[in-house]
């Protein structure tokens, strides 16, 4: 690692979605980057510790740095349960990006970014609009490209790892988002025509017996 290039701190949602953003940055050879994980957006507690593992894993091994505060956000977060979505993941992009560029001015290096900007189902303008709020907060440059362009590569390394891969977003309504067609038609097995089968029968064989007690 030189120790004359820039330093970057990069916030990271999971270990899967840092793999492209910390390759390219790598290759771009600009910046030393260092990763931070903050998501107090991941519910439940277990699949906090599963992503931050994960993460671990793949510094690790692209030997990066990390940075971690595995605040578990669940009550803060149902605060805003009655926002509309739009709003609700704004809110949770600058909750994790103010906490990052926070972080970054801290650390005292250069810029920062966001494996955020990976995502192909993210909100990826407002993202961008939140960091470059954060930006100005803290007087730490944010340094934004368009990680959607290694998708399939940022998969095939994650896999090659072998790092856990989530299913959803993060938060609880995002996991019913992710599931809610699919977990009912996994029951379709056990329908008929006229809705579900009740497999249960009452035994009659000992009936009088049983009365008779
Ligand atoms: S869907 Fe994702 S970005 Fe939006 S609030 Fe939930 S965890 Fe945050």
């Amino acid at each position: 690692m030189s120790t004359n290039k820039k330093k970057l701190l990069l916030h990271q949602c999971c270990g899967p979605c840092s793999c492209y953003p910390i390759h390219d940055l790598k290759l771009k050879d600009e910046y030393n980057v260092e990763g931070f994980f903050y998501n107090p957006n991941i519910h439940p507690m277990k699949e906090l510790y599963n992503r931050l593992e994960a993460t671990l894993q793949l510094n690790k091994i692209e030997n990066v740095n990390s940075h971690w505060d595995e605040e578990y956000g669940l009550k803060k977060f149902l605060k805003l349960s009655k926002i509309p979505k739009e709003r609700r993941c704004r809110t949770c992009y600058a909750m994790r990006l103010q906490k990052t560029a926070q972080k970054a001015k801290e650390m005292g290096v250069d810029a920062f970014s966001s494996s955020l900007l990976y995502s192909k189902h993210q909100y990826h303008h407002i993202i961008v609009e939140e960091a470059e709020k954060a930006a100005k907060r803290f007087g730490v440059p944010f340094v934004y490209d368009d990680f959607r362009r290694g998708h399939k590569e940022g998969i095939d390394i994650s896999k090659e790892y072998g790092l856990y891969r989530q299913q959803y977003c993060g938060c609880i309504y995002s996991e019913e988002e992710r599931y809610e067609t699919q977990l009912p038609r996994n029951l379709e097995k056990y329908t008929n025509k006229e809705g579900i089968v009740n497999h249960h029968t009452t035994d009659t064989t000992n009936k009088d017996t049983d009365d008779d007690s």
